[in-house]
């Protein structure tokens, strides 16, 4: 029911750019979310996010493998769930308001979600309201449920519905390396925190 609403969302002008809005994929019980962008060209003609046929999808797939994980075992989804003309970035706008309108939403309604990625500085704004992704990336954060004192450095004004306490890793989108080589060895700093957060988790069950 929720995929075919968001599919079907014409609430802002970026359905204008996109074949169709794209829903999130991945188990209801994963433990696990990575939370990228907005569909590129790939994933806007075949309809999932992180599609293993897209450079970025390939790039993520490595590093799940390299945490002994495959696509299946984790739910991928975008900020913004419209491909945009000419693959540009989001506004900080457009990234609240589709988040608001999907994402929480998405995420509230995985009940096992211990471990939250946050891929790109959009991720990370949408999510935490923090900039600068390559302060934050590879350092796991902890952010407290409602009520309780968060552990999180976060804006004063940011909204963090959610409702029990995640861990929160931050890391360069899998698409930066590729347009930027000098980004791979923070690349790897990330694939390495992953399979930590990834082995916390496992040890902990
Ligand atoms: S970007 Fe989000 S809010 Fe805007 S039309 Fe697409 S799905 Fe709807």
């Amino acid at each position: 029911m929720f995929k075919t609403e968001v599919r079907a969302c014409r609430r802002c002008s970026l359905c204008c750019d996109t074949i169709q809005p794209v829903p999130g994929r991945g188990p209801r019980r994963s433990r696990i979310a990575i939370v990228g962008r907005n569909p590129g060209g790939t994933e806007n003609r075949l309809g999932f996010p992180f599609n293993p046929e897209a450079p970025a999808g390939a790039e993520l797939a490595q590093m799940l493998a390299a945490a002994g994980l495959q696509r299946r075992d984790v739910y991928l989804t975008n900020v913004v769930k419209c491909f945009i003309h000419g693959n540009q970035a989001p506004t900080s706008l457009e990234c609240a308001f589709c988040a608001r309108m999907w994402l929480w939403n998405e995420l509230a309604a995985l009940p096992r979600l211990k471990l939250l990625v946050l891929c790109g500085n959009e991720a990370l704004g949408a999510l935490l309201g923090l900039t600068g992704i390559q302060r934050w990336h590879a350092k796991p954060l902890y952010v407290a449920a409602q009520g309780d004192e968060a552990t999180l450095p976060v804006r004063g004004d940011i909204e963090w519905p959610l409702t029990a306490p995640l861990r929160v890793l931050p890391i360069l989108h899998p698409a930066a390396a590729l347009r930027r080589p000098e980004l791979r060895a923070l690349a790897e700093q990330d694939v390495a925190a992953f399979y930590d957060e990834v082995a916390a988790l496992e040890s902990a069950t």
